[in-house]
């Protein structure tokens, strides 16, 4: 137990520090507005994730099966002319529909909303809603929105595009609309095949998520809605890998799933998109693109027997998206890895990571804060334990270089998102407070060394280097700057006796209480040193001799005036004798004005001791 307090004893100012640390972190914590930092924080989270997505894409190839055919710029310019204006008549897709059909492709999605009220041309809408009829292996799309119901009326959606879901999280926020778009009522008559296109962008305009599962709520009873790629991924796991997915079901654990698949889902229902690079359109590295004017023309070409400008099977077991890429028609994105990434890549994207299993994940809350605890464990250990300074500091950014290698790693290896900046922020924090402390310790042991070394250990006054040393210091300065001092050398009288009759422990003790005595009696600059045994001297800066003489007999008197008690009943006197020498009147070096002060006391000495001593008084 002992043992146990003196060690808390001796690191006292340790957990005092690491105490007071503790308090100003929960201060801190305290103090700052809570959600605007969480936000801060989510936003530089989101830009490390962007930075890591930007990395491993580098080395990411897309399903070559899914490609894209977009109404880009030559496109539009192309339809305007033909057909004066956009939207265009919905036979034209009708059309395109039939033409890629016929080389037998996998799927065909139309990322493109046929809105009711919008251009309607029934014969021309008659061929496309036909063409739903016809292939069963075509989708489109609706859109939610939440405006009220005072502006439009939220229509009631058939049964055959809403999917069951069940769900097992009690921890999960499935986003609800309130509004819908009405598309064409005879596509959703003619085909299931209906998935929505929201896709929220995210405080900083980026797009990250999508929401894979929404709910369009109708007299009170949830419906849910999937997202058109996910309905299409599933068939295409039903028919291609025999998932048998019928339902879909979201486990305690906010996973998604769909056969042996687990989709991961964040607690609004959506998915995390990890991204294959920058857009197609800007390098060709991704989704294989193909011009909606050249299909058109491709149509002429075959119509009229020549040569059509896409080769021949060009779409065959293709899983083809339709839809746009032009900002006019405003289905453009900010994405992690590019500035424009059309709506439609989006889906393709979607697809890619959900056959391929490459959703990302985010890392559980305990394993972030174990890697943070981790962390922040070596940081300290860094800034305690190497001794050079540059060596730690040069670990700690390894460490972090480490940490930022180890996260882009598991990202790009296992699709999880660990925390960045969270873990950084804490380390550099532990590691620079970690130094203070280590500061704020070695100045303590200095300083504890540095006492040591220059005082004695009983009576607590400077020791005999140390009074020495301040002799000579003394003396450089009086000569420099033309000043004096005084030197008083101080002797117990008859100690010896005293100690033999009352033993030596009774003689400490009052060793102890004359040295006190000798400090209370000066300045604060001045320096009371032992001599050596008995024998104590008092360096009076700045002092002249008669002063000297005035603060020695002041001396003399406060310590015969002192009554010690030894025991209860016994009560003793001690009396001093001293000298005094002043520089530079007495001595130019400490030797002279030691010997000269010396020479007084001995004369205090023999003219009966308990005074002070003068050598001219002797002489005279
Ligand atoms: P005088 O008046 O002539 O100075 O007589 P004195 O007995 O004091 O003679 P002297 O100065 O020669 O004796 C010094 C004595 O001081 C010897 C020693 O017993 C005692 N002494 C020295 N250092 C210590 C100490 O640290 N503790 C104790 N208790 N006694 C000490
Ligand atoms: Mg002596
Ligand atoms: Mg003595």
């Amino acid at each position: 137990m002992n043992l146990f307090i003196n060690k808390i004893y001796r690191h006292r100012y340790d957990i005092f520090f690491s105490s007071l640390l503790v308090l100003l972190i929960g201060l801190f914590c305290f103090i700052i507005p809570k959600n605007e930092t969480i936000n801060v924080l989510k936003i530089l989270e989101n830009k490390t994730f962007d930075i890591r997505q930007n990395i491993i894409s580098k080395n990411k190839s897309v399903n070559k099966d899914i490609v894209i055919v977009t109404v880009d710029d030559p496109s539009y310019e192309y339809l305007l002319e033909t057909y004066g204006d956009w939207p265009i008549p919905r036979s034209v897709y009708a059309k395109m529909l039939d033409y890629i059909q016929a080389q037998k492709p996998k799927y065909v999605a139309f990322d493109l909303l046929f809105i009711k009220n919008l251009k309607r041309i029934p014969k021309s809408d008659d061929e496309l809603i036909e063409g739903f009829r016809k292939y069963k292996n075509t989708y489109t799309a609706i859109n939610f929105d939440d405006y009220s119901s005072e502006l439009r009326n939220p229509p009631i959606l058939s049964e055959n595009i809403k999917t069951n879901v069940n769900i097992d999280s009690n921890n999960i926020n499935i986003y609800k609309f309130q509004n819908c778009r009405i598309i064409l009522p005879e596509i959703i008559e003619a085909t299931s095949n209906v998935g929505h296109i929201n896709t929220p962008k995210e405080d900083d305009g980026f797009l990250r998520t999508i929401p894979i599962v929404v709910n369009y709520p109708q007299m009170n009873k949830d419906n849910y809605y999937l997202y058109m790629t996910l309905k299409l991924a599933i068939d295409y796991l039903n028919k291609y890998e025999n998932a048998n997915i019928k339902d879909v079901r979201i486990d305690k654990n906010n996973n998604l799933i769909l056969g042996k698949r687990k989709i991961p889902l964040t607690e609004n229902a959506e998915v995390i998109l990890n991204w294959y690079g920058p857009s197609g359109l800007e390098n060709g590295k991704t989704f294989k693109y193909v011009s909606f004017w050249e299909v058109l023309k491709s149509i002429e070409a075959k119509n009229s027997g020549t040569k059509q400008l896409i080769e021949k099977d060009f779409f065959k077991n293709k899983i083809v998206y339709i839809g746009t890429n032009i900002f006019s028609l405003s289905d453009i994105k900010t994405v992690p890895t590019s500035k424009y990434f059309p709506g439609v890549e989006i889906h393709a994207t979607l697809l890619n990571n959900i056959l391929d299993n490459h959703l990302i994940k985010k890392a559980d809350l305990k394993y972030n804060i174990l890697i943070c605890l981790m962390l922040m464990i070596l940081a300290s250990y860094t800034a305690f334990k190497i001794r050079s300074v540059y060596i730690s500091i040069m670990l700690f950014l390894i460490l972090n270089g480490l940490y930022l290698y180890f996260s882009t790693y598991v990202m790009d290896k296992y699709n999880v998102w660990v925390w960045v900046v969270v873990p950084l922020i804490l380390t550099v924090f532990v590691f620079v407070c970690s130094y203070i402390i280590r500061y704020l310790i070695k100045s303590r042991d200095f300083e504890y060394t540095y006492k040591l070394a220059t005082t004695d250990g009983l009576t607590e006054l400077y020791n005999h280097r140390y009074f020495q040393e301040k002799m000579s210091e003394n003396i450089r300065l009086a000569e420099k700057n033309g000043s004096q001092f005084s030197l008083i050398m101080i002797d117990i009288d008859f100690f010896k006796k005293f100690n033999d009759k009352y033993g030596h422990q009774a003689g400490d003790a009052v060793l102890k209480h004359v040295a006190n005595t000798l400090k209370n009696n000066v300045r604060n600059e001045d320096y009371v040193c032992r001599y050596g045994g008995e024998e104590m001297t008092i360096i009076l800066n700045n002092t002249n001799k008669e002063t000297a003489i005035n603060i020695a007999q002041k001396i003399c008197n406060a310590v015969s005036a002192k009554k010690y008690q030894l025991t209860p009943d016994l009560e003793v006197n001690i009396t001093i004798s001293l000298g005094c020498s002043t520089y530079p009147e007495n001595g130019k070096t400490p030797a002279e004005l030691i010997e000269y002060a010396d020479k007084c006391l001995y004369n205090a000495k023999e003219n009966g001791r308990n005074q002070v001593g003068f050598i001219n008084v002797k002489n005279s």
